[in-house]
């Protein structure tokens, strides 16, 4: 069925939203393409109409980037593995496939991703179309594991493009924005599944920062959480268990995963979403709350399939911002953001993280050619304070931050062009892509300055 412009009939809601529920389109046509053709004719009556198109994941970043203006091409039922060289260790999913899916089919033939980030219902290519990362200082964020794209362009055009194949549409696709073309397919390069083993612990603040550096490079997977105002961090150590015979590395008795389940389930998700309930009714008992909210962060070890470690669920909705610096600036950019948010007596009602990640290529990557560490700053979604993250941005811009493209920030395209050396071929690709500029909503546009 097609609609007088030539447009197939609407095949999704008028309205989109992001996770956060802070942005939203209504009266939005929405297109749910299925195959690659039929991306591919939804763009090219899309282009003849002359309409604003953007395409939208699954709505978890915290900008308003993917909004919609006109046209929304809906990718959640573009999904499955289409692919797999199990010698050569790659798979190809179509560009909609959930990053949880994704883990899941890739284990059952044996594979997996060599790192994930911290929640998995992303999808694969909305994921890597803003660098989406987890934590290692030897790893790259999703886009490093991508190496081979199949795109469509505004024209309707289905291009493939790889580090040997248009290898420069190919850098500027990995973190593309949405912007120069539609992700409809993506080959990773995986790995033999592997468990993580898990260790968290509660540990002193001081020290832990004053030795940052090491703890991230001698861990295969760091991560650190804290609470301002609290003077421990809760740390996070993920070892790679390749090497070790399964039986050796098992995840443990059905009894210990009912207990972990529940421990996830009650403590860690229920009992933080209660507080940050009853801190919103009656903010004078927030420091109680609060202590008693450390309680939910215990230490304790376990052993599971790798992306069951990588990621874990978010009940509570947050806003976010994120931002990358040289790893060697971490403890003392965590040291500022420590002063703002005591100086601000910030509640934040949800930890700030800290990650690392390794140098990429990828032209748009936060992580681009410089070992990377970042820092998340999360606030319980009813408490949100824009000064808060108006002062923390300065500091983060003081030591050289990049902001991730998902997250929320303020900056626009003057200040974002000195952050990249390859902002101009970026551009220049983009152009070449979409010279009518038809994949471009108003937030896109002020990021690259268009
Ligand atoms: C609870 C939560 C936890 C998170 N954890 C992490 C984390 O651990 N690490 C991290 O780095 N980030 C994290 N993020 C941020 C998130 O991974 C990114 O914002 C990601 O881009 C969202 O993917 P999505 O599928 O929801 O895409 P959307 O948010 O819908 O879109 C993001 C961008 O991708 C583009 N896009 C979507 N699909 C395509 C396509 N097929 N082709 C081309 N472009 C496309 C959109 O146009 C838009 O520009 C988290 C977000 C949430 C809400």
């Amino acid at each position: 069925m097609t609609a007088e412009d030539g447009l197939p009939s609407e095949t999704g809601p008028a309205t989109w939203s992001t996770w956060d529920r802070s942005g939203t389109a209504e009266g939005v046509r929405t297109l749910r393409p299925q195959t690659v053709e039929q991306l591919s004719e939804a763009m090219a009556a899309a282009a003849a109409a002359g309409l604003s198109t953007r395409v939208t994941g699954a709505g978890h970043s915290f900008s308003l980037l993917a909004q919609p203006q006109q046209l929304r091409l809906d990718t959640s039922e573009l999904v499955g593995l289409q692919e797999v060289d199990r010698p050569g260790r790659r798979a190809t999913f179509l560009g909609g496939t959930p990053l949880i899916q994704a883990a899941r089919e890739l284990d059952s033939c044996g594979l997996a991703f060599s790192n994930l980030p911290d929640t998995l219902h992303q999808s694969i290519a909305g994921a890597i179309s803003t660098a989406t990362h987890g934590t290692g200082a030897g790893f790259q964020s999703l886009s490093g594991q991508v190496v081979a794209l199949t795109l469509v362009l505004a024209s309707g055009e289905i291009v493939e493009c790889s580090l040997t194949q248009r290898p420069e549409l190919f850098q500027a696709t990995r973190a593309g924005l949405g912007v120069v073309g539609v992700i409809a397919a993506v080959t990773v390069q995986c790995e033999d599944s592997f468990r993580l083993h898990s260790a968290e612990f509660n540990e002193s603040l001081e020290p832990l920062i004053a030795g940052l550096g090491e703890r991230m490079a001698s861990a295969d997977h760091f991560e650190l959480y804290w609470n301002p105002g609290s003077d421990s961090a809760h740390t996070h150590i993920m070892s790679r268990l390749h090497r070790l015979p399964s039986e050796w590395s098992a995840p443990g008795s059905r009894m210990a995963q009912g207990v972990r389940r529940s421990d996830d389930a009650v403590l860690r998700r229920a009992l933080p979403a209660a507080l940050n309930r009853l801190a919103g009714a009656a903010p004078r008992a927030i420091p109680g709350l609060r202590r008693l909210d450390s309680l939910s962060l215990s230490s304790r070890r376990y052993t599971d399939l790798s992306y069951k470690v990588f990621a874990s669920s978010r009940p509570v909705k947050f806003l976010q911002t994120e931002w990358a610096v040289p790893l060697e600036q971490l403890p003392e950019t965590f040291r500022e953001v420590q002063k703002v948010l005591e100086r601000e007596q910030a509640d934040l009602g949800l930890p700030l993280s800290v990650r690392c990640s390794a140098p990429e290529e990828t032209w748009l990557s936060p992580a681009h050619a410089r070992y990377t560490g970042w820092i998340t700053v999360r606030q319980f979604w009813r408490r949100w304070r824009p000064e808060t993250f108006e002062a923390l941005e300065e500091v983060f811009l003081a030591h050289d931050g990049r902001p991730h493209w998902g997250g929320r920030h303020n900056l626009q395209a003057e200040q974002l062009r000195p952050m990249y050396a390859h902002w101009d071929d970026f551009l220049a690709v983009r152009e070449q892509a979409d010279p009518r500029g038809l994949l471009l909503n108003d937030t896109a546009r002020g990021l690259l300055g268009l």
